[in-house]
C-alpha cells in the first residue's frame, strides 16, 4: 500500500534499524523501545491486522513465526513476549501487521 508507513520501511524507503529480512518478511528494531529488546516482524505484503489474516496469507503468518524462533534463539533470548495489538482500543497505531517480540525485563501480566 503506497501511503502505508510499514510498507515503506519494508521497502527501504524509510529508513529503519533492521534485525533480519527474507522475501517474505521485515525485522526492526521499534523507535520507541519498551524493553531492553524490541522489535518488530511484518510481512512485506500488506496485511492490516491479525483480524486480515485468511487462508490465501496464513502461510505468511506461520513463516513470521519460525522467523522471531529462529532470531531469538541465534541472540540468545529465552524468554520473551510477542504480541499483536488489533485495532484503537488495544493500541494499535500502524495499521499493518505486525508483531512486537519484547523482552530483557521483568513483564506483568495482564498487560496495561
Ligand atoms: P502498535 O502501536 O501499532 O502496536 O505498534 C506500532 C509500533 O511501531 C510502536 O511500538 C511504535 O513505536 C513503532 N513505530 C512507529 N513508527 C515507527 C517508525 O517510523 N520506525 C520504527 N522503527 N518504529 C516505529
Amino acid at each position: 500500500m503506497s501511503d502505508c508507513l510499514f510498507c515503506k520501511i519494508a521497502a527501504g524507503e524509510i529508513p529503519s534499524s533492521k534485525v533480519y529480512e527474507d522475501e517474505v518478511c521485515y525485522a526492526f528494531n521499534d523507535i520507541d523501545p519498551q524493553a531492553p529488546t524490541h522489535f518488530l516482524v511484518i510481512p512485506k505484503t500488506h496485511i492490516a491486522s491479525v483480524a486480515g489474516i485468511c487462508a490465501e496469507n496464513s502461510a505468511v503468518v506461520a513463516h513470521i513465526f519460525e522467523v522471531i524462533a529462529k532470531l531469538t534463539a541465534e541472540l540468545g533470548i529465552k524468554s520473551y513476549r510477542v504480541v499483536s495489538n488489533i485495532g484503537e482500543q488495544a493500541g494499535q497505531s500502524v495499521p499493518h501487521l505486525h508483531f512486537h517480540v519484547l523482552s530483557g525485563r521483568d513483564m506483568t501480566w495482564p498487560p496495561g
